[in-house]
């Protein structure tokens, strides 16, 4: 068995796969008690990851971003299963096309690591988890009769959860349609199941260049030997790593923190991108920094770090309007417990204070 199907067959995926000893706190065992009455996300997590949490501690930053919690049944009436209105914009089944120039495809529902604050954590179709060679038909077909697109984003899901030959079968059938199509592969798999970046497979897929690689790194902590060692084999091929990451209350949401994980990309040679303010995504307002707070820790990054370390701070506007970068000049003012937020169209999003 490989390192990387060990650590999927060996998940923790029930309070009974938790190390006997391991205390939790009542608000995440009340979670495990209610998740059936509420139709929950599921709880996942790999030995790798959970192993970079520190056991004693229960405000470890990878903890709260594995381990559930009982305020994931607190919704909001603002909060929506599906925040980006991705559905709206579903071109072809699991293919998304809301940019002009590029696609994303939902190559499957499933991660190795279900991560609490997720946006997609709703969104799964209604009979297959991965994608269906019929739909990877239909998808193709779209994007070869639609010269406008530029790229392809793979996504999920987390797509590195397929096996090398349907990943591969899929990016050679994207990369037949034009040689010069961009390709992103979006995937978790070198923070929370490093072991799934083999040379094999890195080796295959830059074959198919031009492709890019993004990955989510929350916090400092996640850089350890192993994730290092899998950035470093991506990168080493001549595929080039993004990184977005997600602004989390409580994890990494302060100036030494963000500084310390995006100057220690940079040193992998990893490119910070994004830094998305919470979507309103159910269940997840626990992990939403207030917007003002947001603008405030960016303006100080500004100041601290160098401007290759530096991502975009963005949000993905609710009601599908897209994402938008957010600074001082787009928001117009605020309305009762709203801040009003201007698009590059001079369309108007409503977005929480709180
Ligand atoms: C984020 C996203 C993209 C890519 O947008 P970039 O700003 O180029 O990273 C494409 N399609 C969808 C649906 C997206 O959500
Ligand atoms: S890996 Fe990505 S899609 Fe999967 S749960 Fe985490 S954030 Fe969501």
């Amino acid at each position: 068995m490989s390192n990387w199907s060990f650590q999927l067959s060996k998940s923790i995926r029930n309070l009974k796969d938790l190390p006997k000893n391991y205390l939790l706190k009542k608000s995440e065992l009340d979670f495990f008690k209610d998740k059936n009455k509420y139709n929950s996300f599921p709880f996942c997590v790999t030995p790798y990851y959970f192993s970079l949490a520190d056991p004693s501690d229960s405000n470890d930053p990878i903890r709260k971003q594995f381990l559930p919690d009982k305020r994931e049944f607190i919704i909001k009436n603002y909060e929506a299963a599906d925040p980006l209105s991705e559905k709206k914009h579903e071109a072809s089944p699991r293919l998304i096309h809301q940019y002009k120039n590029r696609v994303l495809l939902r190559v499957t529902d499933i991660c190795a690591v279900y991560c609490r604050h997720c946006y997609r954590r709703y969104m799964h179709s209604d009979k297959n988890h991965s994608i269906t060679e019929a739909e990877a038909d239909m998808a193709v077909r779209y994007i070869k009769n639609n010269s406008n697109i530029a790229e392809v984003l793979l996504s999920g899901g987390d797509p590195l959860v397929l096996g090398d030959k349907k990943i591969i079968n899929l990016v050679r059938r994207i990369r037949s349609i034009r040689k010069d199509l961009l390709i992103r592969l979006c995937s978790r798999a070198p923070v929370v199941i490093p072991q799934r970046i083999t040379f094999s497979l890195i080796g295959k897929l830059k074959e198919y260049k031009p492709l890019w690689f993004v990955t989510q790194f929350n916090h400092p902590t996640e850089i350890s030997r192993l994730s290092a060692k899998a950035v470093s084999i991506i990168v080493n091929s001549g595929i080039p790593v993004l990184n977005q990451t997600v602004l989390l209350k409580g994890i990494n949401d302060n100036i030494s923190t963000l500084s310390g994980l995006f100057s220690r990309l940079t040193r992998l040679q990893v490119k910070p991108y994004y830094l998305f303010q919470g979507d309103l995504a159910m269940g997840t307002s626990h992990f939403r920094v207030p917007l003002e707070a947001g603008l405030a820790l960016y303006r100080e990054l500004c100041r601290t770090i160098s401007t290759v370390a530096l991502p975009v701070y963005s949000l993905d506007l609710p009601d599908g309007g897209g994402k938008i970068q957010l600074s001082e000049s787009f928001i117009k003012g605020k309305e009762g417990g709203w801040f009003l937020i201007k698009d590059l169209d001079g369309k108007l999003f409503r977005y929480p204070a709180e």
